[in-house]
């Protein structure tokens, strides 16, 4: 039986490799300890970093930053982050993935919407009266001001 061939893609590993936190893909060695400490793996089963790593060592950019790509499932606990032997940081590495997943337009919309109010406003969902009235029933501050301005400077 003919064995099926992988090709490697190369160009997309260029890719991430500009993207900050990208380049220590290519330092996995696979050893899974990331695995080990992921709670994301814990409860599911799709989810596994250390599969995340070989895909991008395969360079499979579909499967990792289009839609529905199983990435979006990471806590960002950074647990993987403090396991790793290799210093791969696979959490950055994903956050690297996340990021081309948005430049391409692949991002979750609930996510985009979130960050574009972020983007408009400084949080990411609406201070509306009731939140102001609900604070002030519990006892809470009101909110600060947020500098939008200064926000969209950074950004
Ligand atoms: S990312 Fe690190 S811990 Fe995970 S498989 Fe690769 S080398 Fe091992
Ligand atoms: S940061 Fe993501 S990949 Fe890393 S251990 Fe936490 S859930 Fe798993």
């Amino acid at each position: 039986m003919e064995k099926e061939k992988i090709i490697v893609n190369f160009h997309f590993r260029e890719k991430l490799n500009k993207v900050p936190g990208g380049k220590h893909h290519n330092y996995c060695y696979q050893c899974s300890a990331c695995v080990a400490s992921c709670p994301a793996a814990r409860f599911a089963k799709k989810f596994n970093p250390r599969v995340i790593l070989l895909k991008a060592l395969l360079g499979m950019e579909e499967d990792l930053t289009g839609k529905d790509s199983v990435i979006w499932l990471c806590t960002n606990c950074y647990s993987c982050y403090e396991r790793c032997p290799q210093d791969v940081r696979p959490i950055e590495v994903i956050i690297a993935l996340k990021n081309i997943c948005v430049e391409k337009g692949t991002a979750p919309d609930n996510l985009t919407k979130l960050s574009e109010n972020i983007g408009k406003t400084g949080v990411s969902v609406a201070v509306t009266s009731a939140v102001n009235r609900i604070r002030q029933e519990l006892g809470l501050p009101e909110l600060k001001k947020i500098p939008v301005d200064e926000l969209k400077e950074i950004i």
